[in-house]
């Protein structure tokens, strides 16, 4: 392998900027713990309010994100398409979305004086796919159609960095089936999978009746994490196991069983929310199959959302301590990270090569570690200060090589930070650890 290879954070851009909390030029447009941090350690930067640049760490987790997605639609039938941002109003005119929603919506016309709209989701560009298209045997259904691409909604106030943007990152997939029965599976395959995801991210979810808003439709759910700058309010009963958005129940105690029962409200980051439509877009839209009589018939569609960009910052949100960043170990941009000594000292000498060696193993012997180790050459500076370093971004493994790895079997010391342990080992020991 050519050193050019290796990932060097001294080759990394990785801009930082400063905003410490304690400090009294705190800004006032930074309002979370996890945009302050995206935004300290050079993850993320800010391009207009409600904008935001995905710097090299930042892109690198996400496109992580987006591998656990694409696999996870992968294994319920989804196909992955992408519908354009710019969406002739006329679709959303048909559809009694235009009025509905509002100021929320960016409005523009073309050169020709035709008026758009920047799609912040797809339901009526998905219809119209199944309407240009015509109408189609009932034997081809149901069919799972699904994008990852940037949605624009002019939020009143945007705010907590990626979570909640004018401009940010939606997985949507969009069912389509020939009858009720089977868009009800459609839709609890979906939940099931949802809910897998969540999983091996290891962030804990809250799963409740949702409101459809705007949006139509006779069930939808919500995916939340749980935490306390969530702007949602998450209603719980004491009594039964009801669980719902207070959107869907206000000014209501338990509208599932009964009065005397306590009502806890918690707050959550909407990161999900799936949707049984039924027929509102096809019908309005003309979105037709060909039935098993023959006739002409709208499909039973869904529709279901994961606000990507917010999963990202709303698990850095809640594993994150004031001071240090921590990602769910399926998304850091880097597992480990090989500190060796500041150049000159006498360790520099006796351990030349030692990170490289040790790196190139990882990357051979763990096969998940490739494209996921990291050196920190920065060999100006002391083990200590990149230490600090490594620990602020959070980098799951930290190795340092120092003159303990001169004795005669070469130990290395192992920094966990999820476990919050250090260790001294040889490199067989340290590869089994990790
Ligand atoms: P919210 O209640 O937070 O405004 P929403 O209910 O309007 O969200 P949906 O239309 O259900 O959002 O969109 C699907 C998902 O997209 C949401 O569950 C959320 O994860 C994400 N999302 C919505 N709005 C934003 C935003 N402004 N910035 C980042 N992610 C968003
Ligand atoms: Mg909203
Ligand atoms: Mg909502
Ligand atoms: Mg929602």
């Amino acid at each position: 392998m050519s050193m050019n290879v290796r990932h060097r954070i001294s080759k990394i851009f990785q801009p930082s900027t400063v905003i410490s909390k304690t400090s009294n030029l705190t800004r006032p447009d930074v309002s979370s713990k996890s945009q302050r941090l995206m935004l300290e350690l050079g993850i993320i930067q800010q391009a207009n309010p409600g904008c935001f640049h995905f710097l090299p760490l930042g892109l690198k987790s996400f496109n992580k994100l987006v591998k656990i997605v694409d696999r996870a639609m992968f294994n319920i039938g989804g196909q992955k398409v992408l519908f354009p941002t710019l969406i002739n109003s006329k679709m959303w005119k048909r559809s009694g979305r235009l009025e509905a929603a509002g100021p929320e919506l960016f409005q523009l016309n073309d050169r020709h004086k035709n008026r758009y709209i920047l799609s912040p989701t797809h339901e009526e560009a998905a219809s119209d796919l199944l309407s240009a298209i015509g109408p189609i045997s009932y034997k081809n259904f149901p069919l799972r159609l699904y994008q990852i691409s940037s949605k624009f909604r002019d939020e009143i106030k945007p705010k907590f960095g990626l979570m909640r943007c004018r401009e940010f990152i939606m997985k949507d997939m969009y069912s389509f089936d020939v009858d009720v029965e089977s868009s009800i599976k459609t839709y609890e395959g979906v939940c099931d999978s949802y809910e897998k995801i969540f999983r091996s991210l290891n962030v804990n979810i809250v799963k409740v009746l949702g409101s459809s808003g705007t949006m139509g439709g006779n069930l939808s759910h919500e995916y939340h994490i749980k935490a306390p700058i969530g702007e949602d309010n998450l209603l719980s009963c004491n009594k039964c196991d009801y669980l719902a958005n207070v959107e869907l129940c206000q000014n209501q105690m338990c509208p599932n069983c009964g009065e005397d029962s306590k009502i806890n409200i918690q707050n959550g980051i909407e990161v999900g929310h799936t949707f049984l439509l039924g027929d509102k877009y096809s019908r309005s839209l003309e979105a037709n199959f060909i039935s098993s009589s023959g006739e002409l018939k709208p499909f039973q569609m869904g529709s279901y959302g994961l606000g990507l960009s917010r999963i990202l910052a709303a698990s850095i949100e809640v594993l994150s301590s004031e001071t240090e960043m921590r990602w769910p170990d399926s998304l850091a941009p880097f597992n480990v990270v090989i500190i060796p000594p500041k150049a000159g000292s006498k360790e520099d000498a006796a351990t030349k090569n030692f990170a490289e060696t040790l790196y190139d193993q990882l990357e051979v012997q763990i096969h998940q570690l490739q494209d996921n180790v990291l050196l920190d050459d920065r060999s100006s500076l002391t083990l200590g200060r990149r230490l600090i370093d490594a620990k602020r971004v959070g980098y799951r493994f930290v190795i340092i090589i120092n003159k303990r790895t001169l004795e005669p079997v070469p130990l290395y010391e192992l920094n966990d930070l999820k476990k919050d342990v250090q260790l001294l080992l040889n490199e067989t020991a340290l590869i089994d650890y990790i």
